[in-house]
């Protein structure tokens, strides 16, 4: 066993706790990260699949995202755009692809009204939520008590402009079913992207990638470290803790620390053994966060074949198993790649399937919005978070009905020398790179100072 002293443990080599590792350490406190993987980056994964680079994890940055635009200026990252020139495809519930542009699908007046209608009114209720205390809103108790689906049943009578701005922030955003969160928590989920408006606009929220891969912001911070002050393979298992510091233990390592940051996710808190356990209202805030789940699909092809028939590559459909779906090629490549998304309990039914049937049903989705060539991959790769023992799912953490009011001020509070934070308690930045950013730049200040 070996015995190491740090001012400060860090849990988990993503960018929430690289980034808290780099701020302390240039701030003269010695540190040491510790990572369950045997890579850092945690969510972030950039990797070679048959030869074709995909990103499996996190990959797009919007404008707004200014402390993760900060990041990529300072470790030298270049970003280029996602490709959107040409038409968009939309599949009502008829079933019939129609091509579009703007952010608003082609469908009845009616609906398209109901649609306008209601993202101005969630655009309303979502000033006046602050992301850093959306339970301290003026109606937190009666929005998180009733479900986001129930709350667009009153709202509106058109099914079609219901089950799109659903899908907006229950496949698309945290990855569950729109019945099982609360209003208060779309609210959340928006404001912490600036506004309902910009969810709704993929040019805004889907803007940039960084050539090379996203992963490689977790992979420059990690070079900052010395070797000995990050140990990849290394699972938590242990923190015994006091007021005065804790010792945080892995298979074959004590460190001694006067303070510990847990930046990993809230659903893996539980995972790690606390003595003295963590207080009762701790245990219970865990139990009422969980992750989504989201089953992300790359297809690629010898070309770009949608470009040549005047398509975007963006798609979107309630209707459809693959919900949305963009062009994902990457910077400088001749081939050309389809990035796909299967959400929640049509994620639930695929991966109930036969791995060969499973792909053939998600073909056929995206052979609906592109046409039969998109049958004929020459890499088709699915990204399985939920099988990820040190994730669990994807995208990030959310809270259920009324525990955001009941729990969410509880989880930015320290407990002895323990913090926690990932990008799943965010405020601006929430689910998000931009988020883990911010949560690790706010625990390494709240130790510093
Ligand atoms: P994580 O990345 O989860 O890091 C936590 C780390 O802790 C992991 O490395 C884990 O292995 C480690 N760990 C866990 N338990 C232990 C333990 N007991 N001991 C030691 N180590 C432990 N965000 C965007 O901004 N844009 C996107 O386009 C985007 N798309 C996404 C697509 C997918 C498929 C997924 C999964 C995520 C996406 N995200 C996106 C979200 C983004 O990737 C995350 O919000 C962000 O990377 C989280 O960083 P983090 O450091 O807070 O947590």
């Amino acid at each position: 066993m070996e015995h190491l002293s740090r001012d400060v443990a860090i849990i988990g080599a993503g960018v929430t706790g690289l980034t808290a590792a780099t701020r302390l350490r240039a701030a003269g406190r010695s540190v040491i990260v510790l990572e369950a993987r045997d890579r850092v980056g945690g969510r972030l994964w950039t990797d070679h699949i048959d030869g074709q680079l995909f990103e499996l994890g996190g990959q797009w940055v919007s404008p707004d995202q200014t402390a993760l635009l900060e990041t990529l200026d300072e470790l030298g990252l270049d970003t280029y755009s996602r490709y959107r020139d040409g038409e968009s495809v939309y599949i009502g519930p008829g079933g019939t692809p129609v091509r579009f542009t703007g952010d608003i699908f082609p469908a009845s007046e009616h609906t398209q009204a109901e649609l306008v209608r209601l993202i101005a009114l969630l655009d309303e209720l979502v000033a006046a939520t602050d992301a850093a205390a959306p339970w301290a809103q003026q109606h937190a108790a009666e929005f998180d008590r009733i479900s986001f689906r129930s709350w667009l049943e009153q709202q509106s009578d058109d099914a079609e402009a219901r089950e799109n701005i659903s899908l907006f922030i229950a496949d698309a955003m945290l990855t569950k079913p729109s019945h099982s969160f609360s209003l208060l928590q779309a609210l959340l989920m928006a404001v912490s992207a600036g506004s309902f408006s910009n969810l709704v606009d993929a040019d805004f929220i889907l803007d940039k990638r960084v050539v090379g891969g996203l992963q490689q912001v977790p992979l420059r911070l990690a070079e900052q470290l010395d070797d000995a002050d990050l140990r990849l393979g290394h699972p938590v298992r242990t923190i015994a803790w006091s007021e005065a510091g804790a010792t945080v233990h892995t298979d074959d390592l004590e460190v001694e620390a006067r303070h510990v940051i847990v930046a990993v996710p809230p659903n893996l808190h539980s995972r790690i053994d606390y003595a003295p356990p963590l207080p009762r209202l701790r245990q219970q805030l865990w139990q009422h966060q969980s992750l989504g789940l989201v089953i992300k699909v790359h297809a690629t092809y010898d070309t770009p074949f949608w470009r040549a028939d005047g398509l975007s590559g963006t798609a979107f459909s309630p209707y459809q198993l693959v919900h949305e779906a963009y062009d994902n090629s990457n910077h400088g490549e001749t081939r050309g790649t389809l990035v796909g998304f299967v959400s929640d309990e049509k994620a639930d039914r695929m991966l109930a399937l036969p791995p060969a049937e499973r792909q053939q049903a998600i073909l056929e989705s995206l052979a609906a919005y592109y046409g039969p060539k998109a049958l004929e991959p020459v890499v088709y790769y699915e990204s399985d978070w939920a099988a990820e023992e040190w994730t669990q799912g994807a995208y990030a953490a959310s809270f259920d009905l009324g525990g955001l009011t009941r729990y969410g001020a509880l989880q930015l509070e320290p407990v002895g020398p323990i913090r926690f934070g990932s990008s799943d308690v965010a405020a601006l930045g929430y689910q998000h790179v931009d988020g883990a950013i911010r949560v690790g730049r706010r625990l390494a200040d709240e130790i510093l100072s």
